[in-house]
């Protein structure tokens, strides 16, 4: 039986993180993956690379361009003439980008000497995990043992049964990033991060597109100043958002999608050539025999875990989308690092209020801390400043007109920052700053005080900060 320091059940950003940092600290380390890409073949990566984060960015990345050079290209004085999308290209190259970062993580194992273990881990006790090859691999089951477990074996899409996924008129998040053509009409069943994205996708390509969300609020989560301005700029794009639209049921007609929907006026019924589900994850612990050797989960399926990621089994952790805590790649990639550390005997370190979110629909929504009806529902007195991009330079010079803002909040008192929130080209990228100064417990007099670049649209935030003090300078 083979022996490991660590044995990591998965090779999403979770895993396979946790497991190149552990090799990196001296412990001899192998990580299970039981992903099989479209080829059928074994393939690192987990969700992130494969299915989520890296082919959803390659298409709106795809479909921004396209939007951009048939609509906003002649802004700039380009006549751009016969545009048009082959989709099948657009396709083919996201799969290689994939391919090449999946390949990627199989040369940084090689390189930290992780041992990638092929097929699916259960758990039989605290250090021993069975190994089940995959498809084409033989049938002989293998068991590994480990000093320490990470489990990181992320999450999966949630169903619900008005809406059967088959992959073909129906399709999850997977499937929505693989359609060989524009769908003329399309249906999102939920309006939150992945389901703004991929509609952002196909509603620039040409897709009409309507998408219903069984909540009153649009987007929830985010600071209602930054939802409200979201909710104008993608009902300027034409997308069709439904709010407190439950879906009731699906059917099919002539390869089309019959959706039956309820909101307070009544029931509703509309036609669709492709219908996506996108009401969120579900952690994925299956068939890893937590019941059988007495791993705790919480009433939603999430593996239990304290504050340093640790399960109740001995020398057991669990990290990532299976866990507690935001679904992102980065929250589990960290909690990867912090564990591994606390594995070699160091101080592992996991900031859970200071994890940036993003939606990359166009302008970008980007946000880290709090929101401003989060500090007033924890009546915390707070500063307010916000800078509108439409007063910035270089946001005029790249033709970014379309509004948004970069808001920021701070403590009355201690001018400690509270909350950062981004709507606006790039904000992606432009929230990192704030992210960086929460971490350092910066004050936005920090942010203020710090010279920006001019012209760059991080002056937004230099200007935001300034505002908090009732002094920005350009409004
Ligand atoms: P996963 O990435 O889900 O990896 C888990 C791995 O474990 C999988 O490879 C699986 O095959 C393997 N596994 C499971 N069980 C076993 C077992 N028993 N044995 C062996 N292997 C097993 N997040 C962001 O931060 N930014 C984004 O822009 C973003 N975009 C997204 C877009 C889409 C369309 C989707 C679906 C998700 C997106 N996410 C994004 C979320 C992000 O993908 C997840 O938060 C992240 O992948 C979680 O990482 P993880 O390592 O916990 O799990
Ligand atoms: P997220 O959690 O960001 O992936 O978003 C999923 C969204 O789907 C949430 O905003 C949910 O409110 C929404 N949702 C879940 N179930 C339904 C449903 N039956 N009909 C419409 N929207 C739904």
């Amino acid at each position: 039986m083979q022996n490991f320091d660590v044995v990591v059940i998965g090779a999403g950003p979770g895993g396979y993180v946790a497991a190149i940092r552990c090799a990196q600290l001296g412990l001899s380390t192998a990580c299970v993956e039981s992903w099989l890409n479209e080829e059928g073949k074994p393939a690192l990566g987990g969700t992130c690379l494969n299915v989520g984060c890296i082919p959803s960015k390659a298409l709106l990345d795809s479909s921004h361009h396209f939007a951009h050079m048939k609509h906003e290209a002649i802004e700039h004085g380009i006549t751009v003439t016969g545009v048009s999308i082959d989709v099948n290209r657009m396709i083919t190259r996201k799969a290689k980008i994939v391919s090449m970062l999946t390949q990627g993580i199989a040369g940084l194992f090689r390189k930290n000497k992780v041992e990638w273990l092929q097929g699916h881990g259960r758990l039989l006790s605290a250090n021993q995990i069975e190994i089940t090859p995959l498809a084409n691999a033989g049938t002989e089951k293998t068991i590994v043992s480990a000093k320490h477990i990470i489990i990181a074996t992320g999450s999966v899409p949630a169903k619900i049964p008005p809406a059967h996924v088959d992959q073909d008129l129906i399709v999850d998040s997977t499937g929505a990033l693989c359609f060989n053509q524009v769908p003329r009409t399309l249906g999102i069943i939920g309006a939150g991060v992945i389901g703004l994205e991929l509609g952002s996708v196909w509603k620039r390509l040409g897709s009409e597109v309507v998408i219903l969300e069984a909540l009153e609020d649009f987007l929830a989560p985010v600071d209602r100043q930054i939802a409200n301005e979201a909710w104008k700029t993608l009902q300027k794009q034409g997308l069709d958002i439904r709010l407190g639209a439950k879906v009731t049921g699906t059917g099919s007609n002539n390869q089309q999608v019959i959706v039956t929907y309820q909101d307070k006026e009544g029931k509703h019924q509309f036609n669709v050539d492709k219908l996506i589900v996108c009401v969120g994850r579900k952690p994925n612990t299956e068939g890893l025999g937590a019941d059988e050797c007495g791993l705790i989960l919480d009433e939603r399926g999430f593996i239990e875990v304290d504050e340093h990621c640790r399960t109740n089994l001995p020398n057991v952790y669990a990290i990532g989308d299976v866990v507690r805590g935001p679904m992102l790649a980065h929250k589990a990639s960290e909690e990867g690092v912090a564990v591994a550390e606390r594995i070699a005997g160091r101080t592992g370190h996991m900031n859970y209020a200071a994890i940036p979110w993003v939606i990359y629909t166009w302008p970008e929504i980007a946000w880290v801390g709090m929101t401003e009806q989060e500090l007033k529902d924890a009546g915390i007195n707070y500063r307010c400043g916000v800078f509108p991009f439409a007063a910035s330079g270089r946001a005029r010079a790249m033709g970014e007109t379309g509004g948004g803002m970069v808001k920021i909040l701070g403590d009355a008192k201690t001018d400690r920052i509270l909350g950062v929130h981004v709507i606006g080209p790039n904000a992606s990228e432009l929230i990192a700053e704030a992210v960086l100064a929460m971490e350092f417990d910066g004050s936005t007099e920090d942010i203020a005080r710090t010279i920006h670049a001019h012209p760059t649209l991080a002056e937004a935030m230099h200007e935001a900060a300034l505002a908090v003090d009732g002094r920005p300078v350009h409004i």
